[in-house]
């Protein structure tokens, strides 16, 4: 038998050295909890980095995975199959975008987004090609994805960076507005919430104002919902949360997929200006990912679980709440939905997140001084009880 000191010692020899991983050695998820290789439970507030939003495990979608892999999981796209369809007629029925594109991931589909977007500038703009994006983003790890996430630290050590991208301060209208050049900008691409950045909520104007403004200019409005997405947020897509906003493009990635790699980016039917040979997907909207993709959409719709994250969202915050008036040195709970954050005015999160491992806690450090939740959505409220608890005892300790 292997022990988890081995898999550690092969990881330092084969793997590349981009990450400092965490102790534990995970081989099983149940719900919201996960086991590592000694049989220890940790209670997962990561749920495999905002993706399995149904929680490990979850019997529909393993289910539809086994099932798919039994028939028939990957073909060209130069045929049809049909789990991609049901897929990308959930996503239309429920939103404001009328076409869908499937891709692997993330970064992926935001460069689908931005292709759109340069298209449109080409046939309508006199070939305007830049985008503007906001500072504290995170949009993906490509080379133009660099580009476009508005955090030096992604971008140091690779300049110089694709060209046709501009970063701005997030939630500040004036911003877009003033890097807006006409001929030359072709789209704004923004989170509705910004999630690596620190779970950033931008004031309630916000978004309907960079909206109107990409009306005006005929330029497009696009949402990279790749975190807010598929209920995460409180809505089936972070845009519902804001009245009176719709996306002219829309991407999606980490819950889609609920667990297998699968991305999305979504249009509407005025600004579909993609045409056969501009682009394509080996693996993209495969049988096997989108039936687990269906199978989870189709649970989050039917048991309408966007708004149990609202209202399991809420009672979390009171609970976190009730710990800040405890703690002096919490200084913000912020969050929507079950995308929660806690800023503190010690850069201590990184010691409390390797503290509350051996307690049974899985959280992240998402800055120095904020520590972020994306527990599953269906997490029980017990759950959010014991994680509290845990998070309270590991506190006295480390922001002592
Ligand atoms: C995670 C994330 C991405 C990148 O997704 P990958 O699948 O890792 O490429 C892009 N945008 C947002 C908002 C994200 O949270």
């Amino acid at each position: 038998m292997t022990s988890s000191a081995d898999y550690k010692d092969l990881e330092s020899k084969y793997y590349m050295q981009v990450v400092n991983r965490m102790p534990p050695v995970l081989v099983r998820g149940e719900g919201t909890r996960v086991f590592d290789s000694d049989g220890k439970s940790y209670l997962d507030f990561t749920a495999g980095w905002a993706v399995l939003n149904l929680g490990h495990n979850h019997p529909a979608v393993t289910e539809a995975i086994r099932d798919q892999a039994g028939k028939i999981m990957q073909m060209s796209n130069l045929f049809y199959t049909t789990p991609q369809l049901s897929l990308a007629k959930i996503i239309v029925d429920n939103s404001a975008v009328d076409r869908v594109f499937f891709c692997n991931s993330g970064a992926e589909a935001n460069e689908g987004a931005c292709k759109v977007a340069r298209k449109w500038g080409k046939i309508n703009l006199n070939g305007a090609y830049e985008i503007i994006t906001a500072l504290d983003s995170f949009h993906g790890r490509t080379q133009a994805m660099m580009a476009a996430t508005g955090q030096p630290a992604y971008q140091e050590n690779w300049k110089p960076l694709m060209p046709g991208f501009v970063n701005v301060p997030y939630n500040d209208v004036q911003a877009i507005k003033d890097a807006y050049v006409e001929g030359k900008t072709c789209a704004v691409l923004l989170e509705p919430v910004q999630g690596e950045g620190g779970v950033n909520i931008p004031s309630e104007n916000y978004l309907k104002d960079v909206m109107d403004f990409c009306h005006e200019k005929n330029i497009l409005f696009m949402l990279d919902e790749v975190q807010t997405g598929m209920g995460r947020i409180g809505t089936l897509f972070g845009y519902q949360q804001f009245p009176g906003v719709e996306p002219d493009v829309m991407t999606l990635a980490k819950a889609l997929g609920a667990g297998t790699p699968l991305g999305a980016f979504t249009t509407k039917e005025f600004c579909s200006v993609l045409k056969p040979g501009d682009h394509g997907s080996t693996f993209g909207g495969n049988a096997l990912t989108t039936a687990a993709g269906s199978a989870a959409a189709k649970v989050i719709v039917d048991e309408n679980i966007p708004e149990l994250a609202e209202d399991t969202g809420v009672y979390f915050q009171g609970k976190l709440l009730a710990l800040a008036e405890k703690y002096e040195f919490i200084t913000e709970v912020r969050g929507m939905g079950l995308l929660i954050a806690v800023e503190m005015s010690k850069p201590i999160s990184g010691a409390t997140v390797a503290a509350a491992l051996p307690e049974g806690l899985l959280m992240n450090a998402v800055r120095p001084n904020m520590l972020r939740f994306m527990p599953p959505l269906n997490v029980t409220r017990a759950e959010i009880d014991e994680a509290v608890e845990i998070l309270d005892r590991v506190l006295a300790q480390t922001g002592a």
